[in-house]
C-alpha cells in the first residue's frame, strides 16, 4: 500500500462509453415499462417476468439473475424493504411504495439503475412517502451533479447528504441515509471499484478521471437507517419498519460534463434542472 498516492480511477474510452450507453438504455426502457405495470393486483414475480422478457427482446441479458444465486431479473423492494427484495408471489396493493432495481448486460457492458414509485400512481401515495421518494430522487441528482473530473469522488456523498438534510428540514423530518449499501464503479462488471458512499466521508477518496463510470444510488428511510437482512439472505429491511426509497443511475463523467447512461434522455432534463453540464457522446 502506498499512503502517498490516491487511488486513481481508470476511465473508459468514448467507444466504450457508447457501448455502456447501449446497456444503459436497455435498463432505462425496462424500468419505464415496469413503472407502467406496477399497479394494484400485480405480483412482483409478474413484474420480474416482464423485465426479463423485455431485456432479452432487446438482445441483452439480465445481470442480477444468478448473481451470487439471486433468483430474479430485478429487485423489488416494497415499503419497509430497502433494497435486494426478491420477486415472488407478493401482490402489490394500492399505495405500496416499491423500489425496482434493474441491471442488464449488452455486448459485455453493464447498466444498473433503480426507481421508486407508488403502486396505483402518486394520488394513491401517502404524503410522507411521496416526499421520501422525491427527496431521494433529488439527492441522486445532487450526487450526480457533484461528479467532476479532477475532483474527489466522495464529493458525491457530501452532496447527497446535504440534499437529504435540506429535504428533511423542508418537511420537518430527519431522513435516514442507509450507510451499509453504497454506489459503485460499473463497466465490464456490475460492481467494480471504487465504492461511492451516500454520506460525507472524512477521507477524500479517489479522484474522478475522464471517462469514469459509476452507479450512484442513495437509499433513504423515513425513520432510522438501521437495517437487517431477512432470512431469505437478500431482502434488506429497516429495523423500525419505516419505509425506504432507492434511486440509482449509471453515469459517465467527461471533462465537458455528464452523460446519464441509464436515463432515456441521457440526463438532459434533470441535469439542466440541477445546473450540471450535459455531455452526451451519441
Ligand atoms: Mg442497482
Ligand atoms: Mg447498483
Amino acid at each position: 500500500m502506498n499512503f502517498f498516492r490516491r487511488e486513481r480511477i481508470v476511465g473508459k474510452t468514448p467507444d466504450q462509453l457508447r457501448l455502456m450507453r447501449g446497456a444503459g438504455l436497455v435498463v432505462a426502457r425496462t424500468l419505464e415499462l415496469l413503472q407502467q405495470h406496477a399497479v394494484p393486483g400485480v405480483t412482483t414475480k409478474e413484474l420480474d417476468a416482464i423485465a426479463e422478457e423485455h431485456i432479452r427482446s432487446l438482445g441483452a441479458v439480465p445481470s442480477f439473475l444468478g448473481y451470487h444465486g439471486f433468483t430474479g431479473t430485478i429487485c423489488t423492494s416494497v415499503n419497509e424493504e430497502i433494497v435486494h427484495g426478491i420477486p415472488g408471489p407478493r401482490v402489490l396493493a394500492e399505495g405500496d411504495l416499491i423500489s425496482i432495481d434493474c441491471g442488464a448486460i449488452l455486448e459485455g457492458w453493464h447498466g444498473d439503475a433503480a426507481i421508486s414509485t407508488i403502486v396505483g400512481g402518486r394520488e394513491a401515495g401517502r404524503a410522507e412517502d411521496l416526499e421520501l421518494i422525491d427527496a431521494t430522487e433529488k439527492a441522486l441528482y445532487a450526487g450526480i451533479a457533484a461528479l467532476t473530473v479532477d475532483r474527489s469522488l466522495y464529493e458525491v456523498g457530501a452532496a447527497v447528504e446535504d440534499s437529504i438534510i435540506a429535504s428533511g428540514n423542508e418537511h420537518d423530518r430527519v431522513y435516514g441515509i442507509v450507510e451499509d449499501y453504497v454506489g459503485h464503479g460499473i463497466g465490464t462488471a456490475m460492481h467494480m471499484d471504487p465504492q461511492v458512499p451516500n454520506y460525507r466521508c472524512r477521507e477524500k477518496g479517489p479522484m474522478v478521471t475522464e471517462g469514469t463510470t459509476v452507479a450512484i444510488e442513495p437509499m433513504i428511510t423515513l425513520g432510522d437507517q438501521a437495517n437487517e437482512v431477512l432470512a431469505d439472505d437478500w431482502t434488506v429491511v429497516t429495523l423500525d419498519g419505516s419505509r425506504a426509497a432507492h434511486w440509482e443511475h449509471s453515469v459517465a463523467v467527461m471533462r465537458e460534463g455528464l452523460w446519464i447512461l441509464t436515463a432515456l434522455d441521457g440526463g438532459a432534463a434533470k441535469l439542466a434542472e440541477v445546473g450540471a453540464p450535459f455531455a452526451p457522446l451519441d
